[in-house]
């Protein structure tokens, strides 16, 4: 006796891990979005409470963030990740509950706590890291990209060419004659 399931095992790994929270009514979607919108199936799953929040640098949660980043180097030896995929969601019961963090408040704290827990993923490793925020309307679930709007990368201002770039007509004309 026994359960067969009918999802054959694929042996080879996809060098790709999500993090992302235990809520299990997001767990289908996460997966829909991994496997369908960045096309990564079989990706390596670190699924706790809050997701990545653990890792944004909160002092209470030095001890989950250790684990956390246990789990990660271990997978990025391991499994040889390339690639970490960072997921927050909308009424996040770790942030309203366990980190008291009001609803207005929400959305801005975890875009924060994303940019956050990215530094410090790629700090472990050679990893391409990315940050995902996951809300919904109704029945419906959106999963959207977040870039980094609290500490934009500020390069140095370029220097002023002291020479005016050439004016489009010399440029396409080099050689009228
Ligand atoms: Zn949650």
């Amino acid at each position: 006796m026994g359960f067969d399931s009918s999802i054959a095992f694929d042996e080879s790994r996809i060098h790709a891990a999500a993090v992302y929270c235990s809520d299990g009514r997001w767990g289908e979607q996460m997966d829909d979005f991994l496997h369908r919108e960045l096309g990564l199936p079989r990706y390596d799953r670190l699924v706790v409470p809050g997701g990545p929040a653990a890792l944004a640098g909160d002092m209470a949660f030095w001890r989950e963030a250790e684990l956390l980043d246990k789990h990660l180097r271990f997978l990025i030896d391991v499994h040889a990740l390339e690639r970490v995929v960072l997921i927050a969601h909308q009424d996040c019961a770790f942030y309203t509950r366990t980190l008291g963090v009001s609803a207005s408040e929400l959305e801005a704290r975890q875009n924060k706590d994303l940019a956050a827990a990215a530094r410090r993923v790629r700090g472990l490793g050679p990893v391409d890291v990315s940050t995902y925020r996951a809300s919904r309307e109704g029945g419906v679930v959106r999963v959207e990209q977040v870039r980094k709007t609290q500490t934009p990368d500020r390069k140095p201002p370029t220097q002023v060419c002291e020479n005016p770039p050439k004016t489009p007509t010399q440029v396409e004309n080099p050689d009228p004659g």
